[in-house]
């Protein structure tokens, strides 16, 4: 991009109560067959425009066509049973009833390639998309084949990069893989996490972004962070090996978090997306806010290297919270646009 401090989201922003329950993660849809299908893509239309509306320079489809950012992925495949659930840890932190894998996984035809043509036709800015990573799709089911999590997520990689070169033939700047497994399995994301990654963007010539956060603002991942203690130092496990790696962008969560900014020194090089924006509260930042967090991540990256963004997907909030945020997001990054540039 060739402004200065583009902004963007870390994916999922509210639906339209017609669409599906607000204010929700996993809101079961209210339409049925074509209604259904027809929704998705208006929905997408008008969270395209709330961000234009924003002024935010990267868009994307707010994940508007997909009820969760793993599973409805992991729907599309084959080797993955959804009637046979077991209940399991997701991240460590909280159990979760999740579907089974009991053959070879596999994706016996494109996921997200139709509605990511779909938003090309509708914009000609910059468009990013979201999938799941391979360490948090493993995370999300129980393996009763592979048996070993990083076999499975090797096959995940595979099925990833196949899906990933037909979003970029589609039309899409970046692909994002979120990963915020990354931040509770260290030992495995240096053993196989980022070389599993990286399998998932071989041969793509397009961007490419690891978004890695603290999750939406649910109750499961606010209660965790309170036993995270006064300094959260879990990207320092990470970031070296992510800083060798060939992915071109490192989403984060930053602000009204406990991270201590200086640790974005460990992935210098990479365009860092600053999360300027917290999800887990209905309050909307002053863009001064936005601007002071900014200012802090400015210390550690380069500014043609910042990208303003939100520190996880917005999907939960109220549809005027989430706006809200976004314009404080393109107010606050325009402050130090200007500093920059003064
Ligand atoms: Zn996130």
């Amino acid at each position: 991009m060739k402004i200065l401090l583009p902004t963007s989201t870390a994916g999922s922003l509210p639906k339209p109560s017609w669409l599906a329950e607000p204010e929700k993660i996993w809101s079961p849809w209210k339409l049925e067959d074509q209604e259904l299908k027809d929704g998705k893509l208006d929905a997408l239309r008008l969270s395209l425009q709330e961000q234009v509306q924003a002024g935010i320079h990267i868009v994307s489809d707010g994940e508007q066509t997909r009820q969760h950012f793993v599973t409805t992925f992991i729907e599309h495949l084959s080797g993955v049973d959804f009637e046979k659930r077991e209940t399991v840890k997701i991240r460590n932190r909280y159990e979760a009833s999740v579907p089974t894998v009991v053959g070879q996984v596999s994706r016996p035809k494109p996921v997200f390639v139709e509605d990511a043509k779909f938003l090309r036709q509708q914009t000609k800015q910059p468009i990013k998309w979201a999938l799941p990573g391979p360490m948090t799709m493993i995370d999300t089911l129980y393996d009763h084949h592979y048996k070993s999590r990083e076999k499975l997520a090797w096959e995940f990689a595979k099925i990833l990069n196949q899906e990933a070169r037909e979003l970029e033939a589609a039309g899409v700047d970046i692909i994002q893989f979120d990963e915020p497994a990354f931040n509770v399995f260290f030992d495995e994301v240096n053993d196989w996490g980022v070389a599993t990654l990286e399998r998932a963007i071989e041969g793509l010539k397009c961007e490419t972004a690891v978004h890695i956060c603290y999750g939406y603002g649910i109750k499961a991942n606010t209660d965790w962070k309170k036993t995270l203690g006064s300094e959260w130092r879990q990207y320092e496990a990470t970031f070296p090996k992510l800083q060798q790696s060939n992915i071109d962008i490192v989403s984060l969560e930053c602000h009204n978090s406990q991270v201590p900014m200086d640790l974005i020194e460990l992935i210098r090089g990479k365009k860092v997306m600053v999360g300027a924006i917290d999800v887990a509260t209905h309050t909307i930042e002053t863009p001064e806010e936005v601007a002071d967090t900014l200012r802090k991540a400015l210390q550690f990256v380069d500014a043609d290297k910042l990208y303003p963004c939100t520190n996880c997907g917005m999907a939960p909030l109220p549809r005027e919270v989430a706006q809200g945020k976004l314009n404080a997001l393109t107010a606050g990054a325009q402050i130090v646009r200007d500093e920059l540039l003064a």
